[in-house]
């Protein structure tokens, strides 16, 4: 006699734990309800959650540039994990390992329909308030949102993915070509990832900027061809580079790089830059006809960010320097403000 009985699925979980900004300062770990799965979400049980610049900008301020914190919002928006439940039309297997992409746009507007879906207008990002963030044990998103992880990534190192496309798609932006020469200013954690995607894209030569020692030496150890403390040496006076990526967003860096690219050469925010800035030098690059662009979000790039981690083209785990559970995640986003050797610092929502 067979049985009819079916194996009682486990439960899940009713309550995820989550770190919370209230205000400038205010970050606290609360219980939240875990929302309702719809037919097209997957619920991933959080691994880690990676620390960015935009998450301490809104834990010391309350805001970052023009977006400010209205309204008690959950942190982070660099997360992977594993799919511990999907919707009955969410194409993604329980028990996968994932990368969530935390902003997809809003999948219908004629800026998305034409894949430029990381500029949509109405677009809204996880961890940008007042969206929801990832920095919880238990988080529903939709599952156009998460891209599988192979074995060789493990969830916790998956979280670095969404750092790696933003690095992906800002070399994709810049046109790094074969045999470049190409300058990152900046040596935080997009900057050592950038540095890596443009050798592997065919650069010949990659020269890392930064004001940290420290920093420089892991860009050197990550492959960079050269490196230059710009507090003590200054750039060439000559235009050597066919590339720049700025990755400090800094406006008087950006513009004194702009000097060493050759005439047609490229440069390219990537670093997050102020509203309005002064003292762009716009004649020079009429001058030399140096093209100047910029690079918000990614679109597209996980893929590719997932391949180059996989293969270990890209080292992500050299930058992941910190750890911290998640009742310490107030901890997590000042450490690489209190000791400037941190590079990524993680927090990880189960421990
Ligand atoms: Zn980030
Ligand atoms: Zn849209």
């Amino acid at each position: 006699m067979t049985s009819t009985i079916e194996p009682a699925a486990p439960a899940l979980p009713t309550l995820t734990r989550a770190a919370v900004l209230h205000g400038a300062g205010d970050l606290r770990t609360t219980d939240l309800d875990v929302p309702t799965l719809g037919p097209t979400d997957v619920l991933i049980q959080v691994a880690a959650v990676g620390v960015c610049g935009s998450d301490m900008h809104y834990y010391a301020h309350g805001r970052n540039g023009t977006n400010v914190l209205r309204q008690p919002t959950v942190l982070g928006h660099e997360a992977a994990g594993t799919v511990i439940a999907a919707g009955a039309a969410a194409d993604v297997a329980v028990g996968t390992a994932v990368a969530v992409e935390p902003a997809v746009g809003c999948g219908t507007c004629p800026t998305c329909r034409e894949g430029n879906y990381n500029v949509c207008l109405t677009g809204t990002c996880f961890g940008s308030p007042p969206t929801h963030g990832v920095m919880t044990q238990y988080l529903r998103v939709p599952a156009r949102a998460v891209h599988p992880l192979p074995d060789s990534i493990d969830p916790v190192s998956g979280s670095m993915i969404e750092p790696l496309a933003v690095a992906v798609w800002a070399v994709q932006r810049a046109q790094v070509g074969l045999g470049h020469r190409v300058l990152v200013t900046g040596a935080g954690p997009i900057g050592l990832l950038v540095a890596q995607v443009a050798k592997a894209a065919g650069a010949a030569e990659v020269v890392v900027t930064d004001i940290n020692d420290d920093r420089l030496a892991v860009a050197a150890e990550l492959g960079a061809t050269g490196i230059s403390n710009t507090a003590t040496a200054s750039l060439p006076e000559t235009p050597v580079y066919d590339r720049v990526l700025d990755c400090t967003g800094v406006p008087g860096v950006v513009w004194a790089a702009i000097r060493t690219v050759r005439p047609h050469g490229r440069v390219t925010v990537v670093g997050q830059a102020a509203p309005t800035v002064d003292g762009l030098p716009l004649g020079y690059l009429q001058r030399y006809e140096i093209d100047l662009v910029t690079a918000f979000r990614y679109a597209h790039a996980f893929p590719a960010a997932i391949a180059l981690a996989a293969t270990g083209i890209i080292d992500i785990n050299r930058i992941i320097t910190g750890r911290f559970p998640l009742d310490q995640a107030a901890q997590a986003v000042q450490a690489p403000v209190t000791d400037p050797r941190h590079l990524k610092v993680l927090v990880l929502p189960q421990s």
